[in-house]
């Protein structure tokens, strides 16, 4: 082999070997962002980063919508021990402490990326992930070599996964009201439920300053709708009762918690997921809402009403049978004089209703 052979080889070498790693990059974004599923998605990219870049461990922290638990899941991939290596990708509890929580928190709070070294010797390199000016959560790096080099590829990361969420949240939503449609209510629920699960569970650590779990420890889900909409169609067109339906979902978020959930089913019907102690604080928040509405002069349309059903949600009952249940219920709102709220374990202990039998549903 000649010297211009051998010199044409090294050249392409060197060219392949700046290329490979794009094209892993490449390969590991595609990888990730591949996947619909939040969940799915953040195993999958902090999993993708993990294999690109030699560390310890790979964690995503994410910031909830409610402002007393400014983490609300973290996902965190480490390298096993042992001598066959590969990494395990666990979810761990938001509420838990620690110091890396703590510089995690900072980086979300000044949302400036934080690169330091623990007492142990560890580097660490915290990049938050923005959204419109604001973090929306943060990836933490840690290694035993300086991570300096990979700093700007992990801000590529963190701004490639920020717009990715940000699409996937916006297909979650509905168009006119900006609630969670429809399509989004079964991963809604799961979520609050594995949530609501981890906070009435006693743990260490920060347990003592979350809200006492036994004051929130039922969940419930409501149907409501709003009364003869038909009529005020008819009566002053599509337009004013858009509006009307823009006007009662900014009323819905003004007046329930944060922590509950609130879709637009379709329509003039809305469903909201809402912690409560029990069953008669849940009646007292859904009624309180009922009257607000009742009272407000809508524009033109002026007074409007609506009718709420509401079931329990346990642990293990299908959201099928509880939708269904909150819809008996909003039915026996609308057969008996609308502007009113009715609960569906109250109705059928009363006799009112008839049980509901699996296999009789068919709301999807
Ligand atoms: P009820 O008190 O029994 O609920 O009577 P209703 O007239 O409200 O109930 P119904 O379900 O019969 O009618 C709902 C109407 O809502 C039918 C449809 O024309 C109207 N509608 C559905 N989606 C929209 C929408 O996005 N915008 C507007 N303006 N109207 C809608
Ligand atoms: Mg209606
Ligand atoms: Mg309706």
């Amino acid at each position: 082999m000649g010297r211009s052979e051998t010199a044409a080889m090294k050249a392409a070498w060197h060219a392949l070997a700046g290329v490979l790693p794009e094209s892993r990059l490449l390969a590991s974004v595609a990888e990730f962002t591949h996947h619909r599923d939040i969940d799915a998605l953040d195993h999958s990219m902090v999993l993708s980063l993990a294999e690109l870049v030699a560390v310890n461990s790979v964690t995503l922290c994410k910031c909830g919508e409610d402002p007393s638990h400014p983490v609300d899941s973290i996902v965190v991939c480490s390298r096993k021990p042992g001598p066959e290596g590969g990494f395990v990708v666990e979810a761990v509890d938001p509420d838990r402490d620690g110091d890396a929580i703590d510089t995690i928190v900072c980086a979300l709070e000044t949302s400036e990326a934080i690169s330091d070294v623990t007492e142990h010797g560890v580097n660490r390199l915290v990049i938050p992930i923005q959204r419109e000016h604001a973090a929306i959560g943060a990836l933490m790096l840690e290694a035993e070599e300086p991570l300096d080099e990979v700093r700007s590829m992990v801000e590529g990361f963190a701004r490639i996964y920020g717009n990715y969420i940000a699409l996937l949240n916006e297909s979650e939503r509905d168009k006119l009201t900006g609630l969670y449609n429809r399509r989004s209510f079964e991963q809604r629920l799961q979520r609050l439920l594995k949530l609501h699960r981890q906070r009435s569970r006693p743990a260490p650590g920060r347990a003592e300053q979350r809200h006492a779990p036994e004051t929130q420890a039922q969940l419930f889900l409501a149907i409501l709708d709003i009364d003869h909409f038909k009529r005020i169609n008819d009566t002053y067109g599509h337009v004013y009762g858009d509006e009307v339906i823009l006007m009662l979902a900014q009323q819905m978020r003004a007046s329930f918690r944060q922590g509950d959930v609130l879709f637009r089913f379709g329509g003039e019907e809305f469903v909201i997921l809402l912690a409560a102690p029990d069953e008669s604080a849940a009646r007292a928040v859904l009624d309180r809402f009922r009257q607000l509405v009742a009272e407000h002069a809508f524009p033109q349309v002026d007074h409007v009403t609506v009718s709420i059903g509401y079931a329990r949600i346990s642990e293990n009952d299908y959201p099928e049978i509880v939708l269904d249940r909150a819809d008996k219920a909003l039915y026996f709102a609308k057969q008996n004089g609308r502007n009113s709220v009715h609960g569906y374990e109250a109705l059928s202990a009363r006799g009112e209703l008839a049980p509901v039998a699996l296999g009789s549903i068919d709301l999807f």
